[in-house]
């Protein structure tokens, strides 16, 4: 075959953008495959949104990430959505299908993958801590992959509320809001605790859950969003106890590997992204 010089382009809109890691993991993958592919990690203010998704159907790229602040207002410059993410009303992950860009929504399906590692959602009662980005995908993807009753304990009512509803209504699920109080305590009957706030995370300046971890049964399945630094407060003491764990790796990396089918229809080897995320954060 003669060579080309031309790759196929994907990337990642958002700002602040300097601190996203998954151009690295991506960029791994396609050099591991050989996939002629780049990943691009593009800076982009929400007033020049409308013209970078211009720029990408332009140069006909195969896809890109949202971050934050466009998982929402990307929509309306788009041509159809995927199942979740229509349900979510968000979208991380962009696909050229055939000239049409189509939002999906891999944040929920990459946690979903690492999950069902340990178990299936199937008849599991889920307490998910927030109601943010990050808890809506979980809780819509576990949702449709059977989960059937959910807790959303959440500081902002409204925020919860919202997500509650969403769930009763798009998913036909059983939901309840329930307001955090100090020292929250975890509910017997809880199989599955997912903490899906931002705590715990290294530049936020909180890293203790306001939770009673002696609630915490050794019984349950405990996973956490956070990816630095991987072991969480809450993960240490869960697994203290005999737990079964998830921690947020997983998740970010199974996100990335779907994205990357969508775009190249290639599976690609999930160690290669997870070995360098730990290589560049110095996990
Ligand atoms: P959002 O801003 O949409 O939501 C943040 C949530 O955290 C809200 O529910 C908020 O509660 C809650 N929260 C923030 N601070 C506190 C606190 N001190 N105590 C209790 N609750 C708090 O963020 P996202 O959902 O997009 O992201 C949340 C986390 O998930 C981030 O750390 C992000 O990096 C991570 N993430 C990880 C992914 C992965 O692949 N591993 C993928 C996507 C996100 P309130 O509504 O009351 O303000």
């Amino acid at each position: 075959m003669s060579e080309t010089f031309l790759s196929e382009l994907t990337g990642s809109f958002s700002t602040p953008s300097g601190g996203n890691p998954t151009v690295a993991m991506v960029e791994a993958a396609y050099k591991h495959h050989k996939l002629n592919f780049r990943y691009i990690n593009c800076e982009v203010q929400p007033k020049d949104l409308a013209n970078a998704v211009l720029g990408a159907r332009a140069m006909n790229w195969a896809g890109f990430n949202l971050s934050i602040p466009h998982k929402v207002s990307v929509i309306q410059y788009l041509d159809g959505l995927g199942q979740s993410a229509q349900i979510m009303g968000a979208v991380n992950c962009v696909v050229n299908r055939d000239g049409k860009l189509i939002g999906e929504n891999t944040d929920g399906k990459g946690f979903l993958q690492a999950f069902k590692k340990v178990d299936s959602p199937s008849g599991k009662k889920i307490a998910i801590l927030g109601a943010g980005g990050a808890a809506r995908a979980i809780a819509v993807e576990l949702a449709l992959d059977g989960a059937k009753d959910f807790m959303i304990i959440n500081r902002d009512e409204k925020r919860g509320q919202d997500l509650v509803s969403l769930l009763k209504t798009k998913l036909q699920v059983s939901a309840q809001f329930v307001a955090w109080s100090a020292k929250f305590k975890i509910p017997d009957s809880i199989d599955v605790l997912i903490n899906a706030t931002s705590v715990g995370m290294a530049d936020s300046g909180s890293y203790d859950l306001d939770i009673d971890h002696t609630s915490i049964k050794k019984t349950m399945i405990v996973a956490d969003v956070i990816v630095n630094p991987p072991q969480t407060n809450l993960l240490k003491s869960a697994s203290s106890i005999g737990a079964k764990t998830i921690d947020g790796l997983g998740m970010v990396v199974n996100q990335a590997v779907i994205g990357v089918k969508y775009w190249t229809n290639f599976d690609v080897e999930p160690t290669i992204m997870h070995a360098e995320l730990q290589r560049v954060l110095k996990l």
